[in-house]
């Protein structure tokens, strides 16, 4: 499945998928992606993950443990897309909680501002236009700070994890909900003919184009593994790193603490 990669060469290329790409091109491509798939994301997620996103966010959201009562919390979402997390959040947590929206692509925000709407949520959510590796935001602002697939579409995973950790308050928490290494055997045979084979068909018919679900998958098998990701949120700063999996190892849900 894996024989087209082709490593990234030196220090000025990074991966898009299993192409090596110039590094400073790499962002503009990933935009492109979201800019094609944004008014059919919400649609494409369900269908590709038969709706198993919606149980790994609901876990993410029961993790991040929202007051009910009226303190105030503050969430960053960052990389939040269409604004499912916020939403989710928003819902969970008590009148006094609140959350900000930050994503790159203004076209994945467009659907998330609409959405966030309809619900009747935008007095408490904001979305702002930002990259995930320099924030808009003032150090020390946020009481959490989540990042759901998204963290492996940014080029620098390090820079984008300091910031994290800057834009947190102190006694701050990180919650990551990202695609893994998936741990099971044959679950990982399934999984593999289900990205390679299915999901960039289901993107062709349901979406009309098979190339930008064929980065998200590719993306995934880029990414990497639980520990190693681990190690890389603890050199950010974090303490107390952690993480659960779901469904085998499928995805997992990564945390730390700014302490
Ligand atoms: N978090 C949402 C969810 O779980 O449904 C959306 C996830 S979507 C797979 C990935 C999102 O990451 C896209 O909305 C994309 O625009 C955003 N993104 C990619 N690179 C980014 C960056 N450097 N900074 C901020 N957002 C970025």
């Amino acid at each position: 499945m894996t024989d087209n990669i082709s490593e990234p060469s030196n220090e000025n290329t990074a991966s898009f998928g299993f192409r090596a790409v110039p590094e400073g091109e790499r962002q503009g491509l990933v935009n492109e992606v979201f800019a094609s798939v944004a008014e059919r994301y919400d649609l494409m997620n369900d269908l590709m993950s038969g709706g198993l996103h919606r149980l790994w966010k609901r876990d993410l959201i029961t993790m991040l443990n929202a007051p009910r009562g009226d303190r105030p919390f503050q969430l960053l979402d960052v990389a939040g897309g269409t604004g499912d997390i916020a939403m989710r959040f928003a819902r969970d947590g008590g009148p006094a909680t609140s959350a900000v929206v930050c994503d790159i692509s203004p076209e994945m925000l467009n659907v998330g501002r609409r959405r966030i709407e309809e619900a009747g949520l935008q007095d408490r959510i904001t979305c702002v236009e930002g990259n995930a590796e320099s924030l808009p935001f003032a150090s020390g602002t946020f009481d959490a700070y989540t990042i759901a697939f998204g963290i492996r579409n940014v080029t620098h995973i390090d820079r984008a994890l300091a910031e994290a950790y800057r834009v947190l308050k102190p006694g701050g928490r990180f919650l990551c909900l990202e695609f893994s290494e998936c741990q099971v055997p044959v679950l990982d045979r399934l999984y593999d003919f289900h990205s390679f084979e299915i999901i960039p068909r289901l993107g062709k018919l349901a979406a009309g184009a098979a190339e930008p679900y064929r980065y998200l998958v590719e993306s995934i098998r880029r990414f990497p593994n639980q520990e190693m990701f681990a190690d890389l949120i603890r050199k950010a700063g974090f303490a107390r790193v952690a993480y659960r999996n779901l469904t085998g190892g499928i995805a997992a849900i990564h945390g730390g603490w700014k302490i």
